[in-house]
């Protein structure tokens, strides 16, 4: 015999039962089976709604009566042929009218009692196995509906009671001898005592009533049918990479469910594990697809870690003090109490040092158990030998399962550093005798993240998710953007980096989607975005709490440079072009700094000298390895030596700046660059990056703008002064052919000094043939005396300046 299980979802309308039936007909070809169901999807909570707002005397319990019934009348409506309707709505009629008889009794007395619960929640799956028993008969015809209740016998514990085997197996076995039917068909979740009363055996208990009878029938096999594939390596709906797990065995299965993964019902092992009979967890949508085998004789993947599970809404409670040590019994004492209060402990940790002991629970169970630990010790407490129990809520449990961690070394050591990395704090870690598990718990808002990683980290090939927050999509944004799209598939293949863009804005709009947005498209996207707000961008990227996020800033704007502290602090990462950030005060980069380091979140800013030129890196690479920078010679200007490259004697001054503008070489407002403020800054950030410390007002401008182009105050009056200014500039020109020279503006460190300005260099020098818009700079250093470290290259353009932007997003996920 085999005995099958389908869930809420599996039996949530007349077109999933319709599928069910299908898989039950064509088993039935073959077997004997034993079906038993669950209440139709969502149906208990309802239940139990009513049942509260009954007894708190809320009227609105005949609201959700009303919805309960309406469910179930429409898949009858849906299910059940026409000529056999009459007979169900009779049946289901008059256990609506027991259900309903037992509601106005509780809003009459305000009251629900544990047993009245149960009672009540019992409807659920009395209802969906009546139902779904007289569309079976349709299909199989040989088929028959049993009471479960008749069956599974249990003590009194209302609401998750314990099950007395040695009675239930033998009224099972008899049963089952007896029965001829080729499908038997039985609600799950539902029991008796004693006394005959209806009692339950915990929320997610059908899974364990099939387990029982699998056990009680000697079934060969046990079929849990759900709405997934079988038994994930992680929660599939927090983890979308989580795949089936083939085969499992039952202790690793115990322990997955056991802390979290929903699929199984923890109890429901025990009974098969004994009997050594197979469970296998399939699909009823996908009825084709394999599903998990939970045996004793699982095949090895080579990996050791089989999944990862987790708890919501833990409590962490921790009873600590000098009268701990060495009192025989403190904790004796402490787990009695939580017993007594029939409180389950999902967590222990305590201190060698005996000094202090760490359980964890239920969020819901924990006023309740600190009042009653409280109590306990209460003589301790007032001798101030022990500390009133300190209670930490909204916590989680992550765990990672499997039999073969313990022959590996180094297994912890890989999941708290993974979690470190990504700002993930663990408050209390645990790991069984067994070595089976190790978990660990964390604040709840960290869970989707610290799944995601420890995933990614022992189940996706170290394939890194990288998550982008880009702000500005103008000329350089644009490039990065289609860069990105354009790269993917060989960063993932190639260097396992799967980098995602999870929010745009522009200065307009804004669009975010957790699941990466289509970058091929991503334009119309942000036009149908929302609005866009710079602090809903800063709280949004927040509270998605994605792993390896990183803000990525292509503005030029100083509002947005001001706001890096507050990702940097979230452990997101950097990354900008943006110069503004790390040329203001020395105080602010330095802050910067720290910041990055303290919450181990990159700040990486290459292109703000030399667009994609490895200027910032190489310079970091001299440090770290010892150098020390004495003097730096540079053109930093890809703008201004576009200009003097272009200007002559038929090309007006202010008709090459207009180009410049045009070709996106010069900054939104190219006085920036005119006045030599962008090259300063730009030096300045090599004088910090090589250790020294200096402020924008210590560097010499030595402008070569006249005072009236200095003193505009918009682009069109800078434009038009230009043209007024125009022999100004004809005259430097003169001056630089008539010495033979070139006109550069060169940027210049040294002795501790530093200096911006125009210069006529002459034939010999480097500098001469700059052609273009390229760069160059030259790095004297302690090991490069005589002959200077020299980086070349395009120093301006909106496609340089995204590798350059992409190429530290690159740093950021190779780390
Ligand atoms: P049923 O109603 O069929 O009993 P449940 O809702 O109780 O189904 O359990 C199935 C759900 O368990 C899945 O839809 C999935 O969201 C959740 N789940 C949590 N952890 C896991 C896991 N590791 N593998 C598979 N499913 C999981
Ligand atoms: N219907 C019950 C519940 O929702 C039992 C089950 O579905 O397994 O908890
Ligand atoms: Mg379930």
């Amino acid at each position: 015999m085999i005995v099958l299980k389908f869930g809420g979802t599996s039996v949530a309308n007349a077109q999933n039962i319709k599928l069910v039936l299908e898989i039950v007909s064509k088993k039935s070809q073959n077997n004997k089976l034993a079906v038993v169901v669950s209440a139709f999807s969502g149906v208990t909570d309802l239940l139990l709604k009513a049942s509260n707002e009954a007894a708190s005397k809320n009227e609105s319990y005949k609201v959700t009566l009303e919805e309960i019934q309406q469910k179930h009348f429409e898949t009858i409506s849906n299910l059940v042929s026409e000529s056999h309707q009459k007979q169900v709505i009779e049946t289901i009629t008059t256990e609506f009218n027991q259900l309903k008889t037992l509601l106005d009794g509780c809003f009459l007395l305000g009251e629900l009692s544990p047993r009245t619960s149960d009672a009540i929640a019992s409807f659920g799956e009395l209802l969906s196995s009546q139902i779904i028993a007289v569309a079976l008969k349709k299909v199989v015809s040989d088929s028959t509906f049993k009471d479960s209740r008749q069956l599974v016998k249990t003590n009194s514990n209302f609401g998750k009671a314990s099950v007395n085997f040695n009675v239930t197996n033998s009224l099972i076995e008899d049963y089952f001898k007896s029965n001829t039917s080729k499908v038997v068909l039985l609600p799950g979740f539902i029991a008796s005592d004693e006394k005959g009363n209806t009692t339950t055996l915990g929320r997610g208990g059908s899974d364990f009533t099939a387990a029982i009878l699998a056990n009680g029938s000697h079934a060969t096999s046990l079929e849990i049918w759900t709405d997934v594939n079988g038994m994930f390596t992680a929660n599939p709906k927090l983890v979308k990479q989580a795949q089936p797990i083939e085969t499992i065995s039952y202790e690793e299965a115990m322990e997955l469910s056991h802390f979290g993964a929903k699929v199984l019902y923890p109890p429901t092992i025990q009974p098969v594990l004994k009997a050594n009979i197979p469970i296998w967890i399939k699909n009823t949508f996908e009825a084709n697809v394999n599903g998990t085998l939970i045996s004793n004789t699982p095949e090895s993947n080579g990996n050791p870690v089989k999944g990862i599970s987790h708890i919501e809404d833990i409590a962490l409670l921790t009873l600590e003090g000098s009268g701990m040590i060495g009192v025989a019994g403190s904790s004796k004492r402490l787990f009695e109490v939580l017993s007594k209060e029939n409180i389950n402990v999902v967590f222990i940790t305590q201190a060698s040092s005996e000094h202090s002991i760490c359980i964890g629970i239920l969020n819901n169970d924990a006023d309740k158990a600190k009042n009653a630990i409280d109590e306990t010790f209460e003589l301790e407490i007032s001798q101030n030998k022990i500390n009133p129990c300190i209670v930490e809520k909204d916590l989680c449990i992550v765990a990672l399962v499997g039999e073969n961690m313990k022959n590996h070394q180094g297994l912890s050591g890989k999941m708290f550093s993974t979690l470190g990395k990504n700002n993930v704090n663990i408050r209390a870690i645990a790991q069984g005798a067994s070595e089976r598990n190790i978990s660990v718990v964390i604040n709840k808002n960290d869970v989707k993240k610290a799944l995601n990683t420890l995933h990614e980290r022992f189940f996706e090939d170290n394939t890194k998710q990288i998550n982008l927050f880009v702000m500005g999509v103008g000329n350089v944004g644009e490039k990065f953007i289609d860069q990105i799209h354009q790269q993917k598939k060989f960063l993932k293949e190639n260097l396992k980096i799967n980098v995602r863009v999870i929010a745009i804005s522009n200065s307009r709009k804004m669009h975010f989607n957790e699941d990466g947005i289509a970058l091929k498209e991503w334009k119309e996207l942000i036009e149908k975005g929302e609005k866009a707000d710079l602090n809903a961008f800063i709280s949004k990227s927040k509270n998605l709490n994605l792993r390896n996020s990183i803000f990525v800033d292509i503005t030029a704007n100083d509002v947005v440079a001001s706001i890096y502290d507050q990702f940097l602090k979230e452990n997101i990462a950097v990354v900008t072009c943006n110069k503004i950030a790390c040329s203001s005060k020395f105080d602010n980069y330095k802050n910067l700094k720290n910041l990055s380091r303290k919450y181990n979140a990159p700040f990486l800013f290459e292109t703000n000298v030399g667009a994609g030129l490895p200027i910032i890196d190489t310079l970091k690479h001299l440090i770290a390895s010892g150098d020390k920078v004495n003097k730096i010679q540079a053109v930093l200007s890809g703008s201004l030596n576009f200009i003097f490259n272009n200007f002559s004697s038929t090309y007006s001054f202010h008709d090459v700046v207009k180009e410049a503008g045009v070709q996106g070489f010069t900054e939104p407002d190219p006085k920036i660059d005119l006045s030599g403020i962008d090259v300063a800054r730009k030096i300045l950030i090599l004088i910090r990056e090589s250790g020294y410390q200096m402020e924008i007002e210590e560097i010499k401008n030595n402008s070569f703008l006249p005072e009236e182009c200095m003193n505009t105050t918009n682009n069109e009056s800078f434009f038009a002064s230009l043209i007024k200014n125009a022999a100004h500039f004809e005259n430097l020109l003169n001056e630089a052919n008539s010495k033979n020279s070139r006109l550069k503006f060169v940027a210049t460190f040294e002795n501790g000094k530093a200096s911006v300005g125009l210069e006529f260099i002459p034939q010999e020098s480097p500098f001469y043939n700059l052609e273009g818009k390229d760069n160059i700079v030259q790095f004297y250093t302690d090991r490069y005396v005589d002959q200077p470290l020299l980086i070349k290259g395009a120093g301006a353009g909106a496609a340089v300046t995204a590798s350059g932007i992409f190429a530290d997003v690159v740093r950021i996920g190779n780390l």
